[in-house]
């Protein structure tokens, strides 16, 4: 491993695996100065776990979306096209992994990601000091944060709940739906309104389980998280084109309408509640859960009206609510921070026209720069459109700062 290196990208998702092709495909020559870190020590691990935590078939995205900039995933299919599901072609799980193993292999990246988790970062003069759980360290002149979602939002009713055996209260991060047990006649309480509720809902009733699915919203059904309008210019430009960074945020939170679930996964709930495998319980929230003789009571927040959980035996409660985007809480930020205060939004950060933080050439990809990329910066097509004003800065002298760091 490398001491001194011009280019460390912090994690090797597919965000992290688009831009590393994209720069590669500008300028070849930096693949020698650039150095991957994650704790898997390869690519996509965390990509490949959450599909396989939640059994998920295929993507919600189309085909069009992964991480080269060589070869189209459609050619790659040529003799597979059974994997690619209706409508948009959307590549069953396997297939995009294989492909994404293609990318890696044309791209010669198979010993490019140091195993190492980045436990801290800090400015120097003019570069970048990045502490490894290794008890190594490494300096870079410039760096990119890769590293994926925030950290699990759960309810404020969680923080309240009494002691109760391990597994019985489980954020959706933490639910491995192939290392459960048969869920025979448990009773399962889903809380969430997103993608996730329904392919775990649909997990936990193959194995048994009948399901209370719970949303604060009537359940959305919509085919993509977010509007295609949102992949251009259609709705990006008058994105861009507001000055005002509160709109801009609440755009996004407008566009993501808090989760929403495709036609199809609906579909097949609404069938499976027509045998009450899966019962709705929309416009309703939890306000108290209790774990007592073997199952939690559950209050919700329209008991007066209606007592539709307290007569249910849950065993198992799993919270299907997200991730939080705070860039503040961000382990990995607390130096930057400090050093170079910054506007933030609602936990979102504004950056430069290359999704710069301000004041060093510290680069932020993913949900973090949502406020420019738009509400599908944590997605892959949001990787691509990150790259797009990354790799300029990265690869051109001309649009390169020279960072004058403050004194320590
Ligand atoms: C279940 C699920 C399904 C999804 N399906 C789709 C889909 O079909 N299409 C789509 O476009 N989007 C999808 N998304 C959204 C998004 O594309 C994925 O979350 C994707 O994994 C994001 O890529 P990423 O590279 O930003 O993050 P990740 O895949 O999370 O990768 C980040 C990497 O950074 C590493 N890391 C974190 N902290 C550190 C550190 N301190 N040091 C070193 N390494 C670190 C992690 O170990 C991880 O390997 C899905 C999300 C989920 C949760």
């Amino acid at each position: 491993m490398n001491h001194q290196i011009d280019i460390a990208i912090i994690g090797a998702g597919p965000q992290a695996l688009t831009l590393v092709t994209h720069l590669l495909q500008k300028k070849p020559a930096l693949k020698n100065r650039l150095q991957v870190f994650d704790p898997s020590g390869t690519w996509m691990v965390q990509w490949r776990q959450q599909f396989a935590a939640q059994e998920i078939p295929y993507l919600r995205s189309p085909g069009v979306h992964h991480p080269d900039v060589k070869e189209t995933l459609f050619n790659f299919a040529d003799h597979r096209q059974e994997e690619l599901y209706y409508p948009y072609n959307r590549p069953g799980t396997q297939l995009f992994q294989d492909f994404c193993e293609t990318v890696v292999d044309r791209w010669k990246l198979r010993d490019q990601v140091t195993a190492a988790q980045v436990v801290q970062l800090t400015p120097l003069a003019k570069r970048f000091q990045l502490q490894l759980d290794t008890g190594e360290q490494v300096e870079a002149r410039r760096v990119v944060l890769a590293t994926g979602g925030g950290a699990a939002q759960v309810p404020g009713w969680t923080a309240e709940v009494n002691p109760h055996p391990p597994g019985r209260l489980c954020h959706s991060q933490d639910i491995k739906l192939p290392k459960l047990p048969d869920l025979n006649d448990e009773t399962v309480l889903i809380i969430g309104s997103g993608q996730s509720s329904a392919h775990l809902a649909l997990g936990a009733i193959k194995r048994g389980a009948k399901v209370l699915m719970m949303a604060r919203r009537t359940l959305n059904e919509k085919l993509f998280d977010a509007e295609p309008g949102w992949l251009g210019p259609k709705y990006l430009k008058g994105f861009q084109a507001e000055p005002d960074w509160q709109v801009r945020w609440q755009m996004i939170q407008d566009a993501r309408n808090g989760g929403s679930i495709a036609p199809e996964l609906l579909t097949q709930l609404r069938r499976l509640s027509q045998s009450g495998q899966v019962t709705f319980y929309e416009q309703c929230q939890v306000s108290r859960a209790h774990w007592q003789q073997e199952a939690w009571q559950v209050q919700c927040n329209v008991a007066k009206t209606h007592d539709c959980l307290a007569h249910q035996r849950i065993k198992r409660i799993w919270l299907a609510t997200g991730t939080t985007t705070d860039i503040t809480a961000h382990p990995l930020m607390g130096e930057i921070l400090e050093r170079y205060p910054n506007q933030i939004v609602n936990g979102l950060p504004v950056l430069d026209e290359h999704l710069r933080w301000p004041g060093c050439d510290l680069f932020l990809m993913g949900p973090w720069a949502a406020l420019h990329v738009g509400p599908v910066a944590r997605n892959l097509h949001g990787g691509r459109m990150a790259c797009d004003r990354i790799v300029p800065a990265l690869t051109k002298a001309s649009v390169a700062r020279t960072v004058i760091h403050p004194p320590r």
